[in-house]
């Protein structure tokens, strides 16, 4: 694993060549700044270069990580095997494909996938009429999973509610992942198509993902990646409660480009084993860059997360929506997430941006504000509330926000 330089350097205290759990918290945090500088230094000498992936980059500048076909070659063989004795059932599965993160690693299934860009206007007109045909394929004869970032269902979801009040009785599940999913996004998710939602966690950088466990309702990765949570101020291990989550892909499921102690810059709550998958549970609560440490109450820190907010604003007509960029159907804007953001220069404010000028409704405003407090508080346990009476809000005009913080979701 540490056949790299970069390795070599910040691994120095691993004598043996193997790390172990206690071990590793001697490792320092790899952060995206970290692993898109270390170029080459990072990349194994033991491996085959065969493609690269791409990290979206909608929060820090992308990073391009190299896939070896020794990887690829290896993941190839493993699901082969893991899935030797499943019956063949071939699927039709529409994808909103991105292409902003290059080739992915390819897995055997026995899965037809038909791609569509859902960011451009286009590729609804084309979801529409894949979705509403019939194939000849000797098995199925209609699209049953839907499949794609969140964001990009939720304004298929409503390009097509206006055109198919019917639905689309044929799918079967719906897998989201790339954003939180609040609670009323997946609610009117299942509304309309009428199939369960999936949400999993997963990245680029990293093979393997986190989906949500049946038993316990939390979410546990896959056993080849390794998860921590530290604490966000001190970096030190957490077992239970907030905190930011690190990551360390486990060989030979990541091969070419090793990240140890990774941090994605997410913020996450751990708990203990609790069900018999017999791994910590994890809930994903948003980016670090839009959590607020609230020190200043009487009781201990809590930690306000960009999950929290969304909870609680959600369902406020008076809170503005995001604007995607991509050039959308226009009726599709409007159904993404609520604008808010933390001010780096002023501590413990978060700022949310309105539909509508506070200095001329201040009464509005005012009641507006309340209405966020009370849902902050009531979705927070007794712990936290010294903690968010010292939350300072600032209620923003319509277009301001930007300017102020980092709205983007
Ligand atoms: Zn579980």
């Amino acid at each position: 694993m540490a056949q790299t330089d970069h390795y070599r350097e910040t691994l120095r205290f691993a004598t043996t060549g193997f790390v172990g759990r206690a071990e590793l918290e001697a490792a320092p945090i790899l952060s995206r700044r970290d692993l898109d500088g270390a170029g080459d230094a990072i990349r194994s000498e033991l491996a085959t270069y065969a493609f690269s992936s791409y990290s979206s980059g909608t929060t820090e500048s992308p990073v391009i990580i190299d896939r070896s076909a020794e990887e690829q070659n290896y993941l190839t063989e493993f699901f082969n095997l893991l899935n030797r004795d499943d019956v063949a059932i071939p699927r039709l599965a529409l994808l909103a494909a991105s292409w902003h993160h290059g080739r992915r690693l390819e897995l055997p299934g026995n899965i037809c996938v038909l791609a569509v860009s859902l960011a451009a206007r286009t590729g609804y007109d084309i979801a529409h009429r894949l979705l509403s045909r019939q194939f000849r394929t000797g098995g199925p004869t209609h699209i049953a999973v839907i499949a794609g970032a969140t964001n990009r269902i939720e304004q298929l979801t409503r390009y097509l509610q206006l055109r198919e009040s019917d639905g689309f009785p044929d799918i079967d599940e719906l897998h989201v992942s790339g954003q939180y999913l609040s609670e009323r996004s997946k609610t009117y998710l299942e509304e309309y198509w009428r199939a369960p939602v999936h949400d999993t966690y997963s990245l680029t950088e990293l093979f393997g993902s986190a989906f949500r466990c049946i038993e316990c309702g939390l979410y546990h990765f896959h056993p080849f990646i390794f998860p921590e949570a530290v604490d966000l101020v001190s970096g030190q291990r957490i077992s239970k409660g907030r905190g930011r989550l690190l990551l360390t892909g486990l060989y030979p499921f990541t091969q070419m480009t090793p990240i140890i102690r990774y941090s994605p810059g997410d913020v996450v709550e751990v708990s203990p084993i609790v069900c018999s998958i017999g791994r910590p549970g994890f809930q994903f609560l948003g980016r670090v860059a839009r959590a607020l440490i609230l020190q200043s109450g009487k009781g201990p820190n809590w930690i306000l997360t960009g999950a929290d907010v969304i909870e609680a604003v959600g369902t406020i007509n008076e809170v503005a929506i995001f604007r995607d960029p991509a050039p959308i159907p226009e009726e599709c804007q409007g159904v993404g997430a609520p604008k808010f953001g933390v001010l780096p220069s002023i501590p413990e404010t978060l700022a949310i941006e309105l539909t509508f000028d506070p200095k001329v409704e201040p009464e509005r405003t005012n009641r507006i504000g309340q209405l966020i407090r009370d849902r902050l508080a009531a979705n927070a346990p007794q712990a936290a509330q010294p903690s968010l009476r010292a939350l300072k809000l600032r209620l923003v005009p319509p277009g301001t926000l930007d300017a102020i913080s980092v709205s983007r979701p």
